[in-house]
């Protein structure tokens, strides 16, 4: 019974070599030149100005923060009642991140962890209050959904290139910065632009409910703003000619860059994005505690290891670590 089955296969597979190796052409075959060029899923070409504008803020200075404690409490053993106990008790931090922007918050292919310069800060404050850095559920986030998972208690912290402005601090509360990142653009290495001014009634891609998409669609040039999830759509939106520039954070830009020889950053920084740590508004204790960490952070020495690691590559200067402004008690 065996050896029938076993020559069976034989049979059919026989068959099926002889059948490619005829020489008979693929039927069917499509003309490549009408297929559209596949989009990411989500894509928005000229979003109304509703979707991208914000309620205006009253002024304030986006950098300004709670003051961390007098002294940081000790590791495993959060004060009773605070939000950082609660943290403590359910066992892990949950922290919304990105896991596609190279450099920042991405899935190393080869280990299948988070990594980054955003993810460091994760670890960090996991261990200031577990004593141990790898407590932590990542949940990812995209740009247009860091608010709202917030305000909805999804996650007790966002640490993803989230530009702290007024807008944003009428709905949720940031750290102290811990980078000063400045809107900028990207294009083809064969391309001659170096400025959104040249980009008038050209495709310009941002990802949805960031601060640069809102940049791009207010611009005097009136470039077309195309919006997607994540930033990657908009790597793979440059490759295929979809759009003739990137244009957000030099930071994110500088990932795609060490992910793709063909494309460059040009022109000058147009905007001041300084990153703080989103956290819910009612939470100003986890506020401080975060701003102690961060202190800590950058007095021990484990920030600016973690820059050289992260974005040191880019061979960009390494900036002082940002002072932090503290709001008046
Ligand atoms: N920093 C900008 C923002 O928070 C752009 C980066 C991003 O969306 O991830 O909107």
């Amino acid at each position: 019974m065996r050896a029938v089955r076993t020559s069976l296969v034989f049979v059919v597979l026989l068959f099926a070599v002889t059948a490619c190796a005829g020489g008979g052409r693929p039927v069917d075959l499509a003309n490549v030149t009408s297929v559209p060029g596949p989009s990411p899923v989500g894509v928005e070409e000229n979003p109304s100005q509703s979707a991208t504008s914000t309620a205006p803020a009253p002024p304030c200075d986006p950098m300004a923060s709670f003051r961390p404690p007098a002294s940081m409490p000790t590791p495993g053993q959060m004060p009773d009642g605070s939000t950082m106990r609660a943290i403590q008790d359910t066992g892990k931090l949950i922290a919304g991140v990105d896991q596609n922007t190279f450099l920042f918050g991405f899935r190393n292919p080869t280990t299948g962890s988070l990594e980054g310069f955003d993810i460091d800060r994760v670890h960090e404050i996991a261990a200031a209050i577990f004593g141990d850095p790898n407590k932590v559920q990542f949940k990812v986030v995209t740009s247009n959904n860091r608010i709202d998972a917030l305000e909805k208690g999804e996650v007790h912290v966002v640490v993803r290139t989230f530009t702290a402005n007024c807008a944003r601090w009428q709905q949720i509360n940031f750290s102290n910065t811990y980078y000063v990142a400045g809107q900028r653009l990207l294009v083809d290495r064969q391309s001659n632009v170096t400025s959104l001014d040249q980009l008038g009634g050209k495709k310009v891609c941002a990802a949805k409910g960031s601060t640069s998409i809102k940049t791009i669609t207010e611009h005097q040039a009136k470039p077309i703003p195309v919006q997607v999830d994540n930033w990657s759509d908009c790597l793979i939106m440059l490759q295929q000619g979809q759009v003739v520039a990137v244009s957000t954070d030099d930071t994110i830009l500088a990932g795609m860059v060490a992910q793709d020889p063909n494309v460059k950053m040009v022109g000058d920084r147009f905007t001041q994005e300084p990153y703080g740590i989103g956290i819910p508004k009612a939470n100003v204790d986890m506020v401080r505690f975060v701003n102690g960490v961060l202190a800590q952070s950058i007095a021990d020495g484990k920030w600016r290891d973690s820059y050289d690691k992260w974005l040191g590559r880019t061979g960009e200067q390494a900036p002082a670590p940002p002072a932090p402004v503290y709001l008046p008690e």
